[in-house]
């Protein structure tokens, strides 16, 4: 049998293929679907935040005003009012024409990696990071490089000494996930210019920008050199993940190229889902609604760091204070092991995603091991007193010599 062989089939599996692994995330939201789990696991909005009467406003609008070519055939660059929408709602000069309307973020990913990268391209990314960026990247066999950083983020001396023949560095400046942590601007001057004088374009990540909770992030490191980044963003943490809408903002060099491999995966993103997003955004409807959004989610982080700060006392456990977005970061005292305590927990009705999964490279060290992502969001503020009493029992448990 050779290597791709699927057995008994006539099947024969390129060799990308192999490197295709179910997402563990995936694998553990089944866990979560069944009854009765507090889930602190899934990166899922608040589903109380859907604009469901503006949809279903919008969507009788539309299909009445312009249901033929919102449900025809369309250019892949996307519907052209909704990327001048999306080109003024940066806070840096944007050419509509730089703007491809993607389905979701998750397929700028993809169209990146398609794009840039060869088996054996080094890329660059942060330690740890987004995992469905990895999953993305990997068919393509790159040299997966992660890059050190402290809590201000990725440290410039470190890209610098593993600059070399990188095709891109891949970041998430805001309210990372999975770490919440937020780039200060002092680092994204620093790293902006190091990436330059290295000559590393950036790919820049930010589906949480807008979820502040104080004030808003510093401005993205591409409003500081569009020419050597790609922006990805997303509409589903601000309207809805179901919409499946997100856009890229590429420089004219390397439009064209995503442009091509955009129509080779999917033609183009829904015209319905364009016309019935751009019809909601309409006016002033975002500068009501997020700040509804970042109020829900500011008061749900602090209940989940004031039932930390109640349940794990004496136990050892560290934890983060997230900015803004929906994750919040934390760490097991020396010896546990996150990946150990995910099927006890779960048993005792409450998930989180072990850190090990967001960390680049070969087998996670002892100390990624004890760390664990817990989102702030999906759940209500007495489930998440609940989970945290649960997740504590767990922890003290397994202290038990
Ligand atoms: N990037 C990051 C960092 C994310 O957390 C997510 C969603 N979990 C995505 C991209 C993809 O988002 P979407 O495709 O829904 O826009």
């Amino acid at each position: 049998m050779k290597p791709n062989d699927l057995p008994s089939t006539p099947w024969v599996l390129a060799r990308r293929a192999a490197r295709m692994n179910p997402s563990v995330i995936r694998e553990i939201l089944k866990v979560t679907e069944r009854p009765g789990i507090t889930s602190f696991a899934g990166g899922l909005p608040s589903p109380t935040t859907f604009p469901v009467a503006e949809f279903a406003a919008a969507s009788a609008q539309v299909l009445h005003d312009d249901g033929a070519a919102a449900l025809q055939y369309a250019a892949s660059e996307g519907f052209g009012p909704l990327r001048e929408r999306i080109a003024a709602m940066l806070p840096w000069p944007v050419d509509p024409a730089q703007v491809l309307v993607t389905t979701g973020s998750q397929q700028g990913l993809d169209l990146v990696a398609k794009v840039l990268l060869d088996p054996g391209s080094r890329v660059l990314v942060e330690t740890p990071t987004y995992l469905g960026a990895l999953q993305a990247f990997a068919p393509m066999e790159p040299e997966v490089v992660p890059v050190a950083n402290d809590e201000h983020g990725v440290l410039a001396s470190d890209l610098e000494a593993k600059a070399s023949g990188a095709r891109f560095l891949y970041l998430l400046p805001n309210f990372q996930n999975p770490t919440g942590r937020t780039m200060s601007a002092a680092r994204r001057d620093e790293l902006s210019q190091a990436a330059q004088r290295a000559g590393v374009p950036i790919v820049e990540d930010n589906p949480y920008g807008d979820l502040w909770f104080d004030q808003p992030p510093p401005a993205p490191l591409t409003a500081r050199n569009p020419q050597g980044c790609i922006y990805l963003g997303s509409f589903s943490k601000v309207l809805a993940p179901g919409l499946r809408l997100g856009f890229l903002v590429a420089p004219p060099a390397l439009y064209p190229k995503l442009l091509q491999a955009k129509q080779a995966a999917d033609l183009h993103s829904p015209s319905f889902n364009q016309r019935m997003a751009h019809a909601v955004l309409q006016g002033d409807f975002l500068d009501r609604h997020v700040p509804r959004i970042r109020a829900l989610y500011r008061s749900q982080r602090d209940a989940m760091l004031a039932a930390l700060q109640r349940e794990m006392a004496g136990l050892g456990v560290e934890w983060n204070k997230p900015d803004g977005g929906m994750f919040l970061w934390a760490r097991l005292p020396r010896g546990l092991s996150a990946l150990d305590l995910l099927p006890k927990a779960v048993d005792r009705g409450v998930a989180f995603v072990p850190g090990a999964a967001f960390y680049a490279g070969d087998a996670p060290d002892a100390d990624a091991l004890r760390t664990l992502r817990l989102s702030f969001v999906t759940a209500t503020v007495p489930q998440i007193d609940a989970g945290i009493v649960a997740l504590a029992a767990v922890i003290r448990e397994a202290r038990r010599p």
